[in-house]
């Protein structure tokens, strides 16, 4: 890998992450909690991403869901 494997280097290593093992449920069409009110579980540390573009849709999707709900969303 040219530029990256220099003799400045003091550690090469892989990179790695892991994700989340856990759902928090919440229901397909209000994306809400089936039993809290109000808590809409979102993103990758309820379960329903796993990278960066995954979590961003998973939040607007909410975002949206949650900006009709209280009218500021055509
Ligand atoms: C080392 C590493 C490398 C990665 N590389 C990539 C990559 O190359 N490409 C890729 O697609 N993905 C990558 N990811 C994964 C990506 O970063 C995550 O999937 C993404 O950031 C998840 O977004 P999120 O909004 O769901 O959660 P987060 O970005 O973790 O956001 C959660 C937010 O909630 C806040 N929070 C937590 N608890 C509370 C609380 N009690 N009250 C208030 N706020 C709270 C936190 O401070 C944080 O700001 C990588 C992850 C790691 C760790």
């Amino acid at each position: 890998m040219k530029g990256y494997y220099t003799n400045e280097a003091v550690v090469v290593a892989t990179e790695s992450r892991t994700s989340s093992p856990v759902r928090i449920p919440r229901n397909p069409d209000t994306l809400n909690h089936p039993q809290i009110t109000n808590l809409y579980p979102c993103g990758e540390g309820a379960g329903y991403a796993g990278g960066i573009v995954s979590a961003a849709m998973d939040g607007e999707r909410v975002a949206v869901l949650v900006a009709k709900k209280v009218g500021l969303h055509r």
